[in-house]
C-alpha cells in the first residue's frame, strides 16, 4: 500500500517528513489548517520557523522536545496539544500525533505527523442551521415542535383567506401510553413516542406537516384535501401505526394504537376552533372505542 495515497483522504491535517525531518508530503486539510500550500511547505524542514509548534507553557517546541524528532529517534508515538503558527499569523490550537514507520522501499526512517483542530472555528451557517432547528424541532422525537405548528396553523389559515386553499387538521393521542411507561420503563415509552412520530411524519404528503404538539399527542396539517381525503389520510395514520411493532430492546417489540380526530377548517374558523373541534373529536374517539378516526 502506498502511504501517500491515503493522505488526501485524511479528516486531519497529515504531513510526512524524512529522518531529518524534511517535509517531504502535506495534505489538503494541513494546508486549510495552517494556510501553507504544498509548494509552500515541501522540501522544507519541520524546524524551518513554518508551524513553530508551541506547548502550553509557551516552549517553542521545534529546537526542544519536538515530538517528530522523538518518534523518529525512538519509534514511539507521541500526542500533545499544540499551537500552530497559521500563515496568517495566528496560532492555532491543534491535536497532534506523530506515527514513525519504515518506507518500504527505501528502508529510510520517516514520519507522520497527524493534526487536528481542537476549536472548531465557528461557523455562522452552521451555527444558524442549529439555532433554526432548536426553534423548530422537538428534541426528543425530533419532528417538528409545538411553536412551529402554531406557526404553520396560523400561516395555512393566512393561505385559505387568501387563494382558498383547504385545509384539514389531525389531532393524534396515543392509546393508554400510560400503561407502555408503567409496563416497560419511561425510556421505552420515549422510544415509542420517536417510532411514533417519525412513522407519522414520514408516512404524510410532503405539502402536510406533522408536529408534537404535548406529551404523546400530535397533531397533523394537511392542506389542499377535501374532508374525504383527510379521512383518509387519518385512516391511513391510524392503520400504519397499529400494524407497526416498536423494537425498545433487543428482545421486546410493543405495538401501540392511537386515536385521531378530525377538523376541517370552515370559512369563519379560527386557529383555536378548529384545534378545539379536532381536540373533541380525539376524545370522542377515545370514548367510543379507541384505535378510531372520528370526524365531524
Ligand atoms: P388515553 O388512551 O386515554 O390517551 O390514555 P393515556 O394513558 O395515553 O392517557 P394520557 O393521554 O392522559 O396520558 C399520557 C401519558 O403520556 C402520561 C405521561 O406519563 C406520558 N408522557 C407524556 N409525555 C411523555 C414523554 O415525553 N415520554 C414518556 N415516556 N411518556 C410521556
Ligand atoms: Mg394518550
Ligand atoms: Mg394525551
Amino acid at each position: 500500500m502506498d502511504y501517500k495515497k491515503i493522505l488526501p483522504h485524511l479528516f486531519e491535517g497529515a504531513y510526512i517528513v524524512d529522518d531529518n525531518r524534511k517535509i517531504v508530503h502535506w495534505n489538503q486539510e494541513a494546508e486549510r489548517i495552517t494556510g501553507y500550500s504544498q509548494n509552500e511547505v515541501i522540501g522544507k524542514y519541520c524546524y524551518d520557523n513554518i508551524l513553530r509548534h508551541m506547548s502550553h507553557d509557551g516552549t517553542l517546541l521545534c529546537h526542544q522536545g519536538c515530538p517528530l524528532k522523538s518518534s523518529i529517534e525512538t519509534g514511539d508515538i507521541n500526542e500533545a496539544y499544540v499551537a500552530l503558527h497559521h500563515k496568517k499569523g495566528y496560532r492555532v490550537p491543534v491535536f497532534v500525533r506523530t506515527i514513525p514507520f519504515m518506507d518500504d522501499t527505501t528502508k529510510q526512517r520517516m514520519a507522520l505527523e497527524l493534526f487536528s483542530e481542537t476549536h472548531r472555528r465557528k461557523n455562522m451557517a452552521e451555527e444558524n442551521k442549529n439555532l433554526k432547528k432548536e426553534l423548530l424541532q422537538d428534541p426528543l422525537t425530533l419532528i417538528y415542535n409545538r411553536r412551529f405548528m402554531d406557526y404553520q396553523l396560523e400561516l395555512a389559515i393566512d393561505e385559505f383567506k387568501t387563494f382558498g386553499t383547504t385545509l384539514g387538521l389531525l389531532f393524534i393521542d396515543i392509546d393508554h401510553f400510560k400503561r407502555v411507561n408503567d409496563q416497560y420503563g419511561h425510556d421505552a415509552g420515549d422510544k415509542v413516542l420517536s417510532a411514533v412520530a417519525q412513522t407519522l411524519a414520514l408516512n404524510v404528503r410532503s405539502s402536510d406537516y406533522v408536529g408534537r404538539y404535548g406529551g404523546e399527542e400530535f397533531i397533523a396539517l394537511l392542506r389542499g384535501v377535501n374532508p374525504q381525503e383527510m379521512r383518509l389520510m387519518a385512516e391511513r395514520l391510524r392503520l400504519l401505526i397499529a400494524e407497526a411493532s416498536m423494537e425498545i430492546d433487543a428482545s421486546t417489540s410493543i405495538a401501540v394504537t392511537i386515536s385521531i380526530g378530525c377538523a376541517y377548517y370552515q370559512d369563519d374558523g379560527t386557529k383555536a376552533s378548529l384545534l378545539k373541534t379536532a381536540d373533541q373529536n380525539m376524545y370522542q374517539a377515545k370514548q367510543t372505542g379507541r384505535n378510531k378516526v372520528v370526524s365531524s
